[in-house]
């Protein structure tokens, strides 16, 4: 009896992951036939996110490399932005300077190919499940539009980012002002599920001075905003 009973509860336990494993790989496998082709990818509004691809060989044509402060040692890629967005940070800082907020920017534009690096060596680093949360797949990162900058501190750019640096000075500075500029915190806090992306209180993203204003004072993010201009 002992026995039988032993072995239906084997047999029910085989079943019963068998069936969560084949739920979890159903949705992943969902989740990947979703993704869709950027189609604008020039347009100041371009949404890039886990569902809205960039094509390997997209280069923004307009890339500058803005005056801005730089965490030491960056190589000159990561510097890089969009014309209109560099502008835009140089403002964007030189206001902050102006207020004895000393901000460092660490990394702009990347290529699919630096992503692709990125990616991998978090993947090796530190498992595939932490790389999937924290880092964009190659073609789904906003630094591949040139319109995002990864922002910090002092302290920043010595240690890894993390999000402490939104309850730092520098950091509600940022919050705070970024939209006068056109910029918006792209992963806000309480909206990872929309996003598909932790809070990130460092990533600021252009969208120009009307849009930034709107998504702030509504407290919305990128996608929302998008889908409630039916664009
Ligand atoms: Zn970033």
């Amino acid at each position: 009896m002992n026995r039988t009973k032993r072995y239906f509860i084997t047999i029910f336990s085989i079943l019963f992951f068998a069936m969560i494993f084949f739920m979890i790989h159903r949705f992943f496998i969902q989740d990947n036939r979703d993704v869709k082709k950027v189609k604008n990818p020039d347009d100041i509004m371009v949404l890039v996110n886990r569902k809205h691809e960039l094509s390997p060989d997209y280069v923004p044509k307009d890339l500058v490399k803005p005056k801005v402060r730089f965490s030491p040692n960056m190589d000159s890629e990561k510097k890089m932005m969009r014309k209109e967005a560099a502008n835009a940070l140089e403002d964007l800082t030189k206001a902050a300077d102006r207020n004895n907020i000393k901000l460092y920017c660490i990394s702009g534009y990347r290529s699919y190919d630096t992503q692709n690096n990125i990616y991998q060596a978090k993947v090796k680093n530190a498992g595939e499940k932490e790389a999937d949360k924290y880092v964009a797949l190659p073609g789904k990162s906003e630094h591949q539009t040139g319109l995002a900058m990864d922002i910090t501190n002092l302290r920043g750019i010595k240690g890894i980012l993390t999000e402490d640096f939104g309850s730092t000075k520098e950091g509600k500075w940022l919050k705070e002002n970024a939209y006068k500029y056109g910029f918006i915190i792209r992963y806000p806090k309480g909206k990872e599920k929309i996003t598909g992306y932790c809070y990130e209180p460092w990533h600021v993203r252009y969208v120009g001075k009307n849009a930034a204003k709107d998504i702030s004072e509504r407290n919305l993010v990128l996608e929302e905003y998008l889908s409630k201009n039916n664009k």
